[in-house]
């Protein structure tokens, strides 16, 4: 059984960690990207004054709940959005390094998150992950490493019996995106940016042609210029997307490979980035493509969910 602890955020950082009163309608999971365990995770969190919170952090040996579950905290990158407003978020330790003890914060999550489930009477379709809500890829050892969908089995093992540990399944050949791009301020295509390790573009300079390849498969995109409309698609780095001089406002992707692209774009007026999408559907501008049309984009992600 795995040992839940309470560590709750003193009253007084309250209108800082937790400000508002929340009725929880789904877990976000998180992989906190360093080496620290459960308990300093919290105590980090409650004694630092930034508006960063979670409700649990989970280790190898038990799981520390800094928040109470009907306050909200802040994770999720999306404001007063769903992810920070409506979800319980559980941060797995160790996601730096991974490892042995890093696989088993990641079982004692899974177990954490049945746990919930079970009490609130919820199924995995409640569990989400950060990046559902912003373009930081998180929890990213579980997408990179473990799995996504295996780390739902997981807990659904968890939720039936609890008997069933699984082990990671290996991970199938990776596929990369190799992209770059061509801003129209110093007229020149930028350097190469392989998937997540840096996006393409430059803050503050409007992007207008785009070429990109994978290291297996091949890729599809095309671009809407600002202005104007949706250019004819290309194909791997046969011809690039985009006109010189013409800001994009618009980007597409698929692929032949099977698995998900997930792309993203900065928007150079707001200075933000818009969430990662999955379609290719120039009529459904929730997920069919990146960007808002008339705004012009100077930044761009893109990668290849693993497994
Ligand atoms: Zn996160």
């Amino acid at each position: 059984m795995l040992k839940i602890r309470k560590d709750i955020c003193p009253a007084g950082k309250r209108a800082i960690k937790c400000p508002y009163k929340m009725t929880p309608t789904r877990l976000v999971i998180h992989n906190t990207a360093n080496d620290a365990s459960a308990k300093n995770e919290i105590a980090y969190m409650k004694n630092n004054n930034k508006e960063v919170s979670f409700h649990f952090a989970v280790d190898d040996t038990e799981a520390v709940q800094g928040i109470e579950l009907d306050r909200n905290a802040w994770h999720a990158g999306d404001g007063s959005g769903r992810g920070n407003r409506e979800g319980i978020a559980i941060e797995i330790c160790y996601s730096k390094s991974g490892g042995k003890r890093w696989l088993k914060a990641v079982e004692n999550a899974a177990e954490l998150a049945a746990k919930l489930l079970k009490d609130y009477g919820w199924g995995t379709d409640r569990v989400t992950k950060h990046e559902d809500y912003s373009a930081k890829h998180c929890p990213h050892r579980i997408l990179d490493e473990y799995g996504w969908n295996n780390f739902l089995k997981l807990i659904e093992s968890k939720m039936s019996d609890g008997s069933a540990a699984m082990v990671p399944t290996p991970t199938p050949e990776k596929i990369s995106v190799i992209y770059q791009v061509w801003e129209d301020a110093g007229n020149r295509w930028l350097p190469e940016v392989t998937d997540l390790t840096d996006y393409a573009g430059l803050y503050g300079k409007d992007v207008c042609c785009v070429y990109a390849r994978l290291t297996s498969g091949n890729i599809y995109y095309k671009v809407h210029y600002k202005g104007g409309k949706w250019l004819p698609e290309v194909k791997n780095r046969e011809d690039y997307a985009g006109l010189y001089n013409k800001p994009i406002d618009g980007l597409m992707m698929r692929t032949d490979t099977g698995k998900t692209i997930k792309y993203a774009v900065h928007l150079r007026r707001s200075n933000r980035w818009l969430p990662f999408v999955t379609g290719y559907n120039e009529n459904d501008f929730n997920n069919g493509y990146a960007g808002i049309l008339g705004q012009e984009i100077d930044g761009i992600k893109i990668y290849i969910e693993q497994g």
